[in-house]
């Protein structure tokens, strides 16, 4: 671990913090297995760009003291794990402080390691990781710090009180009195028992079974909740036995006045719902996705972004900083690069592809072609995003290679350990691609999709592909990272590229077909007819990374997104006076997308 953080505690004050952003997964450094994948990239980008532009914001999270896991693949595919141990202690400096959770039936205590984001500006937000590795813990609760997404459900959901509760007390025993707390994902709604029972909250200090609907409303005003997938097994239920078991009879109760019971079990998006004054999708489509899901509650947008400083190349941000040096401050000045010859664009992309086909040299001995046009399809591997869809007719993909002097396809992804079925997938990758017999053809599998991997895949292929069944990609953000290093994206049309899409200028859309057949004939049609005839157009190409800078990353990264948070939904009243506070809502006009999309 080269990673060591020892900034004087003096650097900023903690007191005056008034956003607390909450998240299980943190992206905080390419080192710190804290993320498993664009959950955890988010939240890092969010506090990246909070501490840019120096908002007054402090994060929580846990310190995953053995990670997500490192993968491993066979020559089939075949996926296996291992741990990614790190020891805080040896990186980051404690908080100082031990508070004390009682849950299962005993008490466990929690301390924390700090984690300074540090901005642009030298403005420092603070991360607290929370940790039950502690000395007086029964062994079990020892390790509940550990695994991130690891273990079951029970496991699962005292990590969740740990983040939400223990995170509303550490803070309280540091001295911070937030006005706003953000709920990263339903994961982190027990912040608002934590609220209600902590004694600077709005009771008190009163027992919880005296809570009333004003101290519900109470809780309510000070918090926000992004939620960030329309898939149903994304939002987190807990059976009544473990929530009893684990939270006790007085806050089950509580979450039962909630409304939080939803079938029975212990829902965590309707008690995020119930508890927050503002709730977001986090792209056009996927807030009124939500909304049509959530009917009781209004739900607004907030399009995700990127940090745009840590997506960025290397070549490119020295580019930035010789053409457009405030764009590191404001990142609405990318707009300007559109005073950049395209030429110069275009020349610092090949420096990202060719160090690209270095690292792919390097990593499986396979030597890829600088001239020929490079795919990226890398993501979590999960049924919707359909990974294989490009692999749907190996004999046509085959001979547009043949046809346009070559095709290369660079592959990434994870599976959670326990999905079987996502392993399955990653075989299937691997079986399609054993078929391919063209030499014009060839398609290498990348191990251990991660930050670093991620970044280098988006800065250096030609073309990024996605693939996601509508409309279960609620945003996704890595064709954001692409766009920003002049990457275009082919996509269906789905999440952010709704958005982001102009067709032939910023990339091209797949079209929304009845049948998966008809979805892969328009990416091949797409392919052969738009792609390859411009890619072998230099002028042309270097026009479209242009306008994908430009365009997109003047617009998709996180500062914008904080900026529309602060505005629409920590402190609206500063900005439009109290009449703005609770707004009728309406969802924007988007692109027509042909079909109503079904939920499943
Ligand atoms: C950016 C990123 C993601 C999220 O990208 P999607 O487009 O949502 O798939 C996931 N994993 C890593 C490692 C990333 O860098």
């Amino acid at each position: 671990m080269t990673l060591r953080q020892n900034h004087a505690p003096s650097t900023f004050d903690i007191t005056s913090r008034s956003i607390a952003y909450f998240s299980m997964e943190i992206a905080l450094a390419p080192q710190l297995p804290t993320y498993s994948g664009g959950l955890g990239v988010l939240a890092g980008d969010t506090l990246r760009s909070a501490a840019d532009i120096g908002a007054p914001m402090v994060a929580v999270s846990l310190a995953h003291r053995r990670g997500y896991f490192r993968q491993h693949l066979s020559p089939e595919g075949q996926q296996t794990e291992t741990d990614v141990p790190w020891s805080p202690a040896a990186t980051l400096p404690s908080a100082g402080k031990r508070i004390e959770l009682w849950m299962n039936g005993r008490r466990v205590f929690v301390e924390a390691w700090r984690f300074d984001v540090v901005g642009v500006t030298g403005h420092v937000v603070p991360v607290f990781l929370l940790d039950t590795d502690v000395d007086g813990n029964h062994p079990w609760d020892r390790t509940l710090t550990d695994h991130l997404y690891g273990g079951d459900s029970f496991y699962r959901l005292c990590q969740e009180t740990v983040l939400g509760m223990g995170g509303v007390h550490m803070l309280h025993a540091l001295g911070c009195r937030p006005e706003v707390h953000h709920m990263n994902e339903g994961h982190a709604a027990l912040l608002a028992l934590g609220l209600l029972e902590d004694c600077f909250g709005p009771m008190g200090g009163r027992p919880l079974a005296g809570a009333t609907e004003a101290d519900f409303d109470a809780v309510q005003q000070q918090c926000v909740f992004t939620t960030h997938t329309p898939v149903p097994a994304g939002h987190d239920q807990f059976g009544p036995d473990q929530m009893m078991q684990i939270l006790g009879p007085e806050r089950s109760r509580i979450i039962e006045r909630a409304g939080a019971l939803h079938n029975g079990c212990m829902n965590m998006t309707y008690l995020a719902l119930r508890f927050s004054r503002f709730c977001n999708g986090v792209a056009m489509q996927h807030g009124k996705v939500s909304q049509h899901m959530f009917p009781g509650h209004a739900i607004h947008s907030v399009t995700n972004g990127v940090h745009a400083a840590t997506w960025l190349s290397r070549p490119f941000q020295r580019l930035l900083d010789a053409e457009i040096p405030l764009w590191r401050t404001d990142n609405g000045y990318l707009r300007s690069a559109y005073g950049i010859a395209p030429e110069q664009i275009a020349a610092t992309h090949r420096i990202n592809k060719l160090r690209l086909l270095q690292v792919v040299g390097e990593r499986t001995g396979v030597r890829f072609d600088a001239e020929v046009l490079t795919l990226g399809f890398a993501r979590r591997v999960a049924t919707y995003k359909r990974a294989s869809l490009l692999f749907h007719d190996i004999a046509r993909l085959s001979s547009i290679a043949e046809k346009i002097g070559g095709l290369q396809i660079l592959y990434a992804g994870k599976a959670h350990p326990a999905d079987d079925l996502g392993k399955g997938l990653i075989r299937e990758v691997f079986r399609a691609a054993s078929r391919v017999k063209s030499p014009s053809l060839r398609v290498v599998y990348l191990e251990n999709y991660d930050w670093e991997l991620g970044a280098t895949l988006t800065q250096g292929v030609d073309v990024w592909v996605n693939t996601p069944l509508r409309p279960y990609e609620a945003s996704g953000t890595s064709g954001m990272k692409a766009a920003l290093n002049g990457v275009p994206s082919l996509s269906t049309l789905d999440g952010w590229w709704i958005e982001g899409c102009a067709e032939g200028v910023t990339g091209w859309a797949i079209e929304d077909c009845d049948t998966e057949a008809a979805e892969a004939a328009s990416l091949y049609g797409k392919l052969e007819h738009g792609i390859a005839p411009l890619f072998g157009d230099r002028r042309g190409w270097a026009r479209m990374q242009q306008h994908c800078l430009a365009m997109n990353g003047s617009f998709f990264n996180t500062q914008r997104m904080l900026e529309q948070y602060v505005h629409n939904a920590y402190f609206p009243a500063e900005f439009a006076g109290e009449a703005a506070r609770l707004p009728e809502f309406q969802h924007q006009p988007l692109r027509e997308v042909e079909r109503e999309p079904a939920l499943m």
